[in-house]
């Protein structure tokens, strides 16, 4: 496993990988939840790159830039295991030179949800992304359901600036409670752990409903927000019904595939999670 911080030097090692090349961007501090995206691309590629950067652009202001976790020795070590063949890890300046200008906004499906509530959010993401995809070159690159939002912007993104790269989006993985795997979970305290698997409940009570043949966006949205009620360490930020294509909030009876998606506080930590619904015709 070759390790590179430079442009240059990443370049170079990128063109001694031969075949079909997959790329997993993170921004490290690497879980299990990483590791499926990681033995994806290797089962679809003959050479698979990680990124981990802590990319700044994407935090606003008052958010955990300075706080977020990191560990690049782990890191590496769980990636040298695994049979990574190439770790890019730029230092900010690397990515953002003094003087750069250049930003990726992608329009109408950042502006809810996430974009909502992290303003310049996906600008961060998208322009970042589009940066690894230059630099790496992949024919393939791995993103989370856990960030649905992410994942949508980049399809978009990739299609519309015309990368010639596969997006694949794999499976959210969780802990064995249920709660979804993220590197943000270590920042919880242990009444705050104990509490979070709520979120999972939530969408798991409104998915249930909605399989019962219930199709009011309304009662999904108040069944999720009634099981978070439960639980009084948990702050909703938002409970969202939308389009799965569009990520526009459902008010009508639900015709269209479905993203449930929670944004819960618990003490600092801010957690998101989803879970798709498919819609499969009146009942
Ligand atoms: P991050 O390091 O948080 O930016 O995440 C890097 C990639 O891993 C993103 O595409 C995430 O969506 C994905 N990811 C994060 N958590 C999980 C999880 N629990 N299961 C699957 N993928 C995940």
């Amino acid at each position: 496993m070759r390790t590179v911080g430079n442009i240059q030097a990443v370049r170079r090692e990128r063109a001694s990988l031969s075949g079909r090349v997959g790329i997993v961007p993170t921004m490290g501090a690497l879980h299990d939840g990483h590791l499926s995206l990681v033995e994806r691309a290797q089962s679809e590629n003959d050479a698979v790159i990680v990124s981990i950067f802590v990319n700044p652009t994407q935090f606003a202001r008052h958010e955990d830039l300075d706080a977020y976790p990191r560990d690049l020795p782990g890191d590496l070590a769980k990636l040298e295991q695994v049979g990574v063949n190439l770790v890019f890890t730029p230092p900010p300046d690397t990515m953002y030179p003094p003087g750069h200008q250049t930003v990726i906004d992608v329009t109408g499906v950042s502006q809810g949800l996430e974009g909502e509530r992290r303003p310049g959010h996906f600008r961060g993401v998208a322009t970042v992304v589009a940066k690894l995809f230059n630099i790496t070159l992949p024919d393939a690159a791995y993103f989370g359901q856990k960030d649905a939002q992410q994942a949508a912007v980049i399809r978009r993104m990739a299609e519309d600036l015309n990368f010639p790269v596969d997006i694949v989006v794999c499976p959210t993985l969780r802990e064995p409670d249920g709660l979804a795997m993220s590197s943000r979970n270590v920042y919880l305290n242990p009444r705050e752990r104990a509490a979070a698997p709520v979120v999972y409940h939530a969408l798991k009570a409104a998915e249930d409903v909605f399989a019962n043949g219930e199709h009011s966006p309304a009662v999904l949205r108040q069944r999720m927000l009634d099981v978070l009620a439960g639980e009084p360490l948990g702050e909703v930020e938002y409970a969202s019904v939308a389009d799965a294509v569009t990520l526009t909030e459902l008010e009508q009876p639900i015709n269209t595939d479905v993203l449930l998606s929670l944004a819960v506080r618990f003490g600092r930590t801010r957690l998101i999670d989803n879970l798709s619904l498919h819609f499969s015709g009146p009942t």
